[in-house]
């Protein structure tokens, strides 16, 4: 299927696709139109959705982002820093990290960072987004001393690092308390932190995808003590590998339960699954990353399952391509990300974008869907609405033909 919007969807209402859904479908879709919380069995009722089904989930979906967060399509001027790609712990699913002896490992120096990060901000960033792999031999207090020296060069910029698996690694190594650690790296300059290394929150499918990563209590635990410190941190699933729909829905009502006791979650994104250049699939335990059909059920489910609690679901233009990226925003997202710049996590495992798209690309891309542009700050404050289209707004032509069609990419691990 093409991983675009199929041009029918556009011309009918949400009223006429809901009159088009079957009468189990219809019910549930109609209790979120009220604002009402869907449970588990109605969000499995939705997550199977198929054919006219999908349809009027799909603009509902959109219905219902449009009530809540209006149309606007949001996005972040900002820089990944992949700091390193050596990693000790073998996730099947990643085709990113290294033994320290790859000819192709590396470790970017601090000032190679903090360089990176001068540079981000000199072409208008806000933001620069950290993670990278565990090495070994890592100084359980480097992430304090790169925070501090990035702070020390750009006291304004916003520092969204370091997922819960490197928190837990960096806790390990300093045999500090949690709450401790998180303080330090707060003092340090932490802005937020990326919700990722969340994959799927079921003990099991994580032991098929990652056995040495951090359980789903230790995922928990780090958000809900970061958020009572005052960190945000977003939310994310991994979807397309080896997990069913019933995971989906678990995941986020597990995030919803969490949200309604912090207001932590500054935004959800959906992370399709990188498969090619990965071990998980070349074993032949996932499948080829995630349907077009998946795409939107996942993203259109999240809006109706969060909506009151995590306004802003993001899509991954990384993962999706332009054309699944602006599929999903009209399937209840409202948020394009970041210009990243630099994404070497998603490249490596087989992903075809990656690399940097201009704030003006951005905004050229977004209003194609006949949505308005704004730039906006990491935790959601809105720094430029783009009514009017100016100069620096063109379409990335060599990239345009999957605008129109293309098979996605799928998979791997990603920073927002
Ligand atoms: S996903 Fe992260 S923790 Fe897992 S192997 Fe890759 S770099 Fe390491």
């Amino acid at each position: 299927m093409l991983k675009t919007m199929e041009p029918r969807w556009r011309e009918i209402s949400w009223e006429q696709a809901f009159h088009g859904a079957s009468t189990a479908v219809a019910r549930v879709l109609e209790k979120a139109l009220d604002g009402n919380d869907l449970d588990f069995e109605q969000g499995l009722i939705l997550s199977r959705v198929e054919g006219d089904d999908l349809v009027a989930l799909v603009k509902v979906a959109d219905e219902i982002r449009k009530r809540a967060v209006g149309d606007h399509v949001t996005y972040v001027v900002n820089r990944n820093i992949n700091f390193t790609n050596i990693c000790i712990v073998g996730c099947a699913f990643c085709g990113f990290s290294r033994g320290p002896n790859s000819p192709d490992a590396y470790f970017h120096s601090t000032e190679a960072v903090v360089a990176k990060s001068v540079e981000a901000v000199e072409r208008g960033a806000t933001e620069v987004c950290i993670q990278g792999g565990l090495p070994r031999d890592l100084d359980g207090h480097f992430y304090a001393s790169l925070l501090r020296a990035i702070k020390s060069r750009l006291p304004e910029l916003h520092i969204h690092a370091y997922s819960p698996m490197e928190i837990t690694y960096g806790v390990e190594k300093t045999g500090m308390p949690l709450p401790d650690y998180l303080r330090m790296l707060k003092e340090a300059g932490l802005g937020s932190i990326p919700g990722t290394a969340a994959e799927i929150l079921d003990d099991k499918v994580r032991r098929e995808l990652s056995p040495n990563k951090l359980k789903v209590r230790q995922w928990i635990n780090i958000i809900r003590t970061a958020h009572a410190l005052g960190i945000p941190t977003t939310s994310t699933i991994m979807y397309g590998h080896t997990e069913l729909p019933d995971h989906w829905v678990r995941h986020l009502l597990l995030l919803r339960e969490i949200q309604k006791e912090t207001g932590g979650f500054t935004e959800f994104v959906p992370l399709g699954f990188i498969h090619s250049l990965t071990r998980l699939f070349r074993s032949g335990h996932a499948r080829e990353g995630s349907s077009f059909r998946e795409d939107l059920v996942v993203h259109a489910l999240a809006r109706l399952l969060l909506n009151r609690y995590i306004p802003n679901i993001q899509v991954s233009w990384v993962k999706l391509g332009f054309g699944g990226a602006l599929a999903c925003l009209e399937a209840g997202a409202n948020d394009f990300g970041g210009t990243l710049m630099e994404e070497s996590i998603s490249k490596t495992a087989g992903a075809r974008f990656g690399e940097y798209v201009s704030p003006g690309e951005i905004r050229a891309i977004i209003r194609t869907i006949g949505r308005t542009p704004a730039e906006r700050t990491t935790t959601y404050q809105i720094r430029k609405i783009f009514e009017e289209a100016n100069h620096e707004e063109r379409l990335p032509m060599e990239r345009m033909p999957v605008l129109s069609s293309g098979n996605p990419p799928s998979g791997g691990l990603d920073c927002q």
